[in-house]
């Protein structure tokens, strides 16, 4: 499979084949009084990634299907307003701490901390006010075969309750090789916690249309099972022979509906997955998406410990976001590659820890091809 999909990689470079790797930036608007920025990267073979530094958001992916006709595969806004004014986190950097942090508190080093609560009882996604809703630094950046944008960001001592002033830096990257690369990296002046990610939504067949009939492989022989507030319980069962086993590339539809721990709340899958890596910290593989009707595939690697599937459940058809789509239940399907929800409350569960005179360094990979 790995083989076949790195043949196919090769093959879609025809496409656009005019193509030539480049960053273009042009205004995007204003969000209070700071001026905020569209970043176009496009790679030799015609991809094109836009991305703003109002919360380092992944405006709009396009990829060429099977035939080479080029589509728009994540969801988002055309305007940067509508980013301010409402959004499931389409496309952001997520932070400090993505996903949740039961009822909002955590000790460390003895002491308790209380975060902002904002969903539930619970801390999601860094609080009220995360890093998907900032204006961050940004620059171009280049390298070989690759055009990028480094977003720097300084949450200050005690912003949304998270103890030490964080540097973070993301730097996202379109290879000519057809791949989005993501490089995190922080510090901070006190002992805290980190777990940054990004909070695409895919939908590879163009927006529209649900995401029952992609195929969905993770690499994962466990999971994280979750209470009623979809906070982690802390065991970690095995995946065989529920509708959380995605070892075997499976169409998300297959078994949503069945009545297991993914239907909650009724809506569908929403759960973090253990990744079967070698190492702590060692890139691997984490998860293959795969749309049979345009062909295209994307194969996340990530050095993460975990990735968290979430099925758009929360999408109800009350947002109409790019080029007029409303984007009705299951329409668009999240992969967000990080550290276990609540890690900060688990001691059972892998540090998310930063200490001073550390840096927090992590990287996740899109890779891009056709099948
Ligand atoms: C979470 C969902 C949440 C969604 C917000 C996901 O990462 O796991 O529970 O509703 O983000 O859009």
């Amino acid at each position: 499979m790995r083989l076949m999909l790195i043949g196919i990689a090769v093959s879609c470079c025809v496409i656009g084949s005019d193509a030539q790797l480049k960053c273009e930036k042009s205004p995007f608007g204003k969000v209070g009084d700071k001026n905020v920025y569209l970043y176009t990267l496009t790679n030799k073979n015609g991809i094109v990634l836009k991305v703003t530094n109002y919360g380092g958001i992944v405006t709009s992916l396009m990829l060429p299907d099977r035939k080479g006709a080029m589509g728009d595969v994540t969801l988002g806004y055309n305007d940067v307003d509508s980013y301010v004014k409402n959004t499931p986190y389409f496309g952001a950097i997520i932070g400090r701490y993505g996903n949740r942090i039961g009822k909002g508190k955590f000790t460390l080093d003895g002491k308790e901390y209380t975060l902002q609560v904002n969903n539930g009882q619970n801390t999601l996604h860094g609080g009220i006010k995360g890093f998907d809703k900032v204006v961050w630094d940004a620059k171009e950046v280049k390298s070989k075969g690759a055009a990028g944008v480094e977003f720097t960001y300084i949450s200050k001592d005690g912003e949304e309750g998270y103890p030490g002033t964080l540097q973070a830096k993301v730097v996202y990257w379109l290879t000519d090789d057809n791949t989005w690369k993501i490089e995190y990296t922080a510090t901070t002046d006190k002992p805290t916690v980190v777990n940054l990610t990004n909070h695409a939504y895919w939908n590879l067949a163009g927006a529209g249309s649900d995401i029952l009939g992609h195929e969905l492989t993770i690499y994962a022989d466990k999971y994280t099972p979750v209470d009623e507030g979809l906070i982690p319980t802390g065991v970690l069962p095995s995946v065989e022979g529920t509708p959380m086993d995605f070892r075997k590339s499976t169409a998300i539809g297959a078994r949503i509906n069945q009545d297991f721990e993914q239907l909650i709340f009724g809506k569908g899958y929403d759960h973090n997955w253990v990744l079967n890596q070698k190492k702590p910290g060692e890139m691997s593989l984490a998860a293959t998406l795969y749309d049979p009707k345009s062909g295209r595939v994307v194969e996340i690697s990530t050095q993460e410990p975990s990735i968290q599937f979430y099925s758009g459940n929360f999408l109800d058809g009350t947002i109409t976001g790019k080029n007029g789509t409303v984007y009705k239940h299951r329409t668009g399907l999240c992969l967000e590659t990080q550290h276990f929800p609540d890690s900060p409350n688990k001691a059972n569960f892998p540090s998310t820890v930063l200490k001073p005179g550390e840096t927090y360094k992590t990287v996740t990979v899109h890779k891009f091809s056709v099948k």
